[in-house]
């Protein structure tokens, strides 16, 4: 069978991090069996969708590399369709009208909370053959009595739900919008979906799309309901509990393949390995390695996966991601490599390289004067005439070894040096190792910016 899925959020807010793993799972699963993958856009809640969520949630997958093959499709913009579905439905008998107001339904509801019973729609309407004209109304589905309600979920196996425990709801509203249900299970069996994956918070929504599935005598797709990331605290993941967006993660340096890494492993699993690139995550992918308990959302575990794929990043990818540009001189290969095995997030990663810029280096008030005594001076001096000895400084351990016998002849520590020799160098207190320093540098930005040193 074909593979086909999909993933649908709504756009009410950025995409949260339970979402984005969604994505990650259904895209990795249809990768990896070279099926079609689909975007659609659930907007039927009017109230709550914005075309700013929607454009950001899209930038977020664009800049994530989570690509389709179908879609967009706007549920919005399909609403014909959903209301012929659900007349139709009314006109088999399979739904009907109900004209009950807000308020009647309010009351309804307040009376139930008063003897402590949950509230069920009473069916007023299922068997009123009036159409009371002017008058709102929704269409309700005949959800049928004491009936199995029967799915297979890859993660929990066979899984029963008696109608009873549904009430007749709603599936298309006053406003002539579809609910989530009713549009949901239209589009996947309009657009073929063999597979859904999605959060078990919606494994209640799963039994009344089973109902509409049949009542459109079409076949329901296999589910895989996977766990839910929660925070610390254990309770929903969200932003109280540390939650972030995706340009949150942006902004603060972090690659679109961490981020990919490290909410594919929330969850899934493939023996102890921790570090993926995303062909590695395609190839292995399986939803039988799913876990069916709650994921714990961890955020110094996310930062160690940026640093290892930072670490791992090809540094022709890393010019690109830092825009930036190198002053001439600059053994650029040799400064990102230093750079990178430091880094946290490209954030540090491009402060770290901020010597590399320009042939000035600018110096703050509180650098200056921790660099402006006597001693400092002589001893810069010293060392500056010290290297004078080497003709080149391309060789890191020529470096170590000028420095470790000034060291010595002077009697000096190395922090004595190399504190002041890295402000001198880099204008900054974060950079790579002094040695390497040097070496990027080369002899003669380091001549020029030792000499303008002395000369302050
Ligand atoms: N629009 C739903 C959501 O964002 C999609 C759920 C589903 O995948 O069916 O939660």
């Amino acid at each position: 069978m074909d593979i086909i899925t999909r993933f649908a959020p709504s756009p009410t807010g950025s995409l949260h991090l339970g979402a984005v793993r969604t994505a990650i799972f259904n895209y990795l699963f249809t990768r990896k069996n070279k099926g079609k993958f689909i975007l659609r856009i659930e907007d039927t809640d009017q109230e709550r969708s914005s075309l700013d969520s929607l454009n950001q949630i899209l930038d977020s997958l664009r800049w994530l590399g989570i690509d389709f093959d179908e879609g967009p499709y706007i549920q919005s913009e399909r609403l014909e369709n959903y209301r012929a579905i659900a007349e139709e439905f009314v006109k088999k008998g399979l739904a009907y009208r109900c004209y009950m107001t807000s308020e009647e339904i309010q009351q309804l509801k307040e009376s139930a909370q008063k003897e402590n019973k949950v509230y069920k729609y009473p069916r007023t309407w299922r068997d009123r053959t009036d159409n009371p004209p002017g008058l709102d109304y929704v269409i309700r589905f005949k959800t049928p009595d004491n009936k199995d309600i029967k799915f297979y979920d890859t993660l929990r196996g066979n899984i029963n739900i008696n109608s009873d425990v549904l009430d007749d709801f709603i599936i298309l509203k006053s406003d002539g919008y579809p609910t989530y249900n009713f549009s949901t299970a239209i589009d996947d069996s309009e657009m073929n979906i063999s597979n859904i994956i999605r959060g078990e918070d919606h494994l209640s929504n799963t039994s009344k799309q089973i109902l509409i599935f049949n009542s459109l005598d079409k076949t329901p797709p296999t589910f895989t309901h996977v766990s839910m990331i929660l925070g610390k605290d254990k309770s929903k993941l969200s932003k109280r509990n540390g939650s972030k967006s995706i340009e949150d993660f942006k902004k603060e340096g972090v690659l679109p393949i961490s981020i990919i890494n490290y909410l594919a492993r929330l969850g899934w699993s493939h023996g102890d390995q921790e570090i993926f690139t995303l062909d590695e995550m395609i190839e292995l992918f399986n939803l039988d390695n799913l876990t069916k308990s709650p994921a714990i959302y961890d955020e110094s575990k996310l930062s160690w996966v940026n640093s290892s794929h930072i670490k791992n990043i090809e540094n022709k990818e890393l010019i690109k991601i830092l825009e930036m540009d190198f002053f001439h001189g600059i053994d650029v290969n040799q400064a990102l490599n230093a750079a990178k095995e430091k880094a946290k997030d490209l954030l540090a990663l491009k402060e770290s390289l901020k010597f590399c810029k320009s042939e000035e280096v600018s110096l703050d008030n509180e650098m200056l004067e921790s660099i402006s005594t006597k001693e400092v001076r002589e001893t810069i001096n010293d060392f500056y005439v010290e290297s004078l000895k080497l003709d080149s400084f391309e060789k890191v351990e020529d470096i170590k070894h000028l420095m470790n016998s000034f060291l010595d002849k002077k009697n000096l520590k190395m922090k004595q040096v190399a504190l002041p020799l890295r402000i001198i160098l880099t204008g900054s207190k974060v950079s790579p190792g002094i040695y390497e320093i040097i070496s990027i540098i080369g002899k003669e930005i380091f001549n020029r910016r030792i000499k303008k040193y002395l000369e302050l």
